[in-house]
C-alpha cells in the first residue's frame, strides 16, 4: 500500500508539465483534479498559467478529463467554463474508480493516462491504484483550505520529501 502513495513525479506547478513531455513518455491523456490543482478552493477562475497548460495539452493532442470528488453541480459548470468536455464527478478518490472511468470515457488505457493532483491521499493514491502515471503538483493556495485538508498535508509530508 505504501508504494502506491508515492507520486511518480513532483512538480512545483502545473505549468511545467507540457504535452510534448507527456508524449515522449508515451502518455495520451491527463486526469485533472480541480481544487488546488487548477483553481484555489474558493475561486472558480483558472489562472493564465492553467489556461496555457490546457491549451498546450489540446494542441499536443493530449486528451483531458477532470476527475473530482465534488458533485456534478459544481464540477460540470467549472468544466464548461474551462472548455473541458470529459469529467467524472463524485469520483470517490482515492478509489481507482474515477481514474478508470475517465480512461474509459476518453477511450485510452489507464497506463497511458496521467493523474495530476495536489493531494497524496486522494489524487496520487487513486491514480496509482488505477495503474495511471501520477504527478503531484504543489497546491495553489493552502491558506483557504478546510481544516481537515491541513491535517492531511501534515501526514503527506514524508511522502512528498521522498
Ligand atoms: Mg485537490
Amino acid at each position: 500500500m505504501m508504494k502506491k502513495l508515492y507520486p511518480k513525479l513532483y512538480v512545483e506547478n502545473i505549468g511545467s508539465i507540457t504535452a510534448s513531455m507527456l508524449r515522449k513518455m508515451g502518455m495520451e491523456a491527463v486526469v485533472l483534479d480541480v481544487d488546488n490543482t487548477l483553481v484555489p478552493h474558493d475561486d472558480p477562475n483558472p489562472t493564465v498559467e492553467v489556461e496555457n497548460f490546457l491549451a498546450d495539452m489540446r494542441q499536443g493532442g493530449i486528451k483531458i478529463c477532470v476527475v473530482s470528488n465534488n458533485s456534478e453541480e459544481r464540477v460540470k459548470p467549472f468544466c464548461e467554463r474551462i472548455g473541458v468536455t470529459y469529467f467524472v464527478s463524485d469520483a470517490l478518490k482515492p478509489r481507482a474508480y474515477g481514474y478508470l472511468k475517465a480512461a474509459e470515457i476518453m477511450g485510452v488505457k489507464a497506463e497511458k493516462t496521467v493523474g495530476i493532483g495536489d493531494q497524496i491521499f486522494t489524487d496520487i493514491w487513486g491514480a496509482n491504484r488505477a495503474g495511471c502515471y501520477s504527478i503531484l503538483v504543489k497546491p495553489i493556495d493552502t491558506k483557504t483550505e478546510p481544516f481537515y485538508i491541513k491535517i492531511k498535508r501534515i501526514l503527506e509530508k514524508p511522502f512528498v520529501k521522498r
